[in-house]
């Protein structure tokens, strides 16, 4: 798996380009995010854009995007309501309204996406910080893509934002525990490839203890 990481701005959502042909998460500056990507491929090679949540730092700039390549965009179903609120998405913590998005597929986790003839993406359903909120794994280079579920060094997303439950991100959490993972791509900060499993159960422990 080819994995691009692109910051289109310092308060952007990391955006991951995957095998030159899918968008994990948008950020919200659809212009630097566009040249960002030419630098890689044509932006009419993207076919899909998955959202990891609602939220409009890794939402905002989907709708551009999708039109600009005609990629379908995804997101999980229990996110689809607050992606159309301008406090449920957040976009009006950023002095916006709510992303002129609709995706086009829903997931409701345990969707296989096929990305190569080799490889593919499994949904997780995470809730906690969103209620519709997902990671996406690739089992084979062990690659966990943790939207803003988990960051780096046993890190935790919020939930205080509208639909948020701590209770829920530890059950998801722990969910993360049973998979094997070499490479944490999170929705912020770096990507991780030092002792992640360890990482993760430093989340567990870090999102027990919050409840
Ligand atoms: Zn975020
Ligand atoms: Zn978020």
């Amino acid at each position: 798996m080819n994995v691009e990481m692109i910051n289109a701005s310092p308060y952007d959502a990391n955006t991951y380009l995957v095998n030159g042909k899918i968008l994990i998460d948008t950020g919200m500056s659809p212009h630097n995010l566009h040249a960002e990507i030419e630098k890689h491929v044509d932006p009419k090679n993207i076919e899909l854009i998955i959202l990891t949540h609602c939220h409009y730092d890794h939402s905002g700039g989907a709708a551009d995007i999708a039109q600009k390549s005609g990629a379908k965009v995804a997101l999980h179903k229990d996110d689809v309501e607050l992606l159309k609120d301008n406090m449920g998405s957040v976009a009006s913590l950023f002095g916006h309204p709510a992303p002129a998005v609709m995706p086009s597929i829903t997931y409701k986790g345990g969707e296989q996406i096929q990305i190569s003839n080799t490889e593919k993406l499994e949904v997780i359903h995470t809730p906690g910080h969103t209620p519709g909120g997902i990671c996406l794994y690739e089992p084979i280079s062990k690659s966990l893509f943790s939207g803003d579920t988990v960051f780096p060094q046993g890190s935790i997303g919020r939930t205080d934002f509208m639909g948020g439950s701590s209770g829920e991100l530890t059950k998801s959490i722990e969910k993360l525990t049973q998979l094997d993972v070499k490479i944490l791509y999170p929705g912020h900060g770096i990507v991780t490839g030092d002792n992640v499993n360890a990482q993760i159960q430093l989340s567990l422990q870090m999102s027990a203890a919050m409840r």
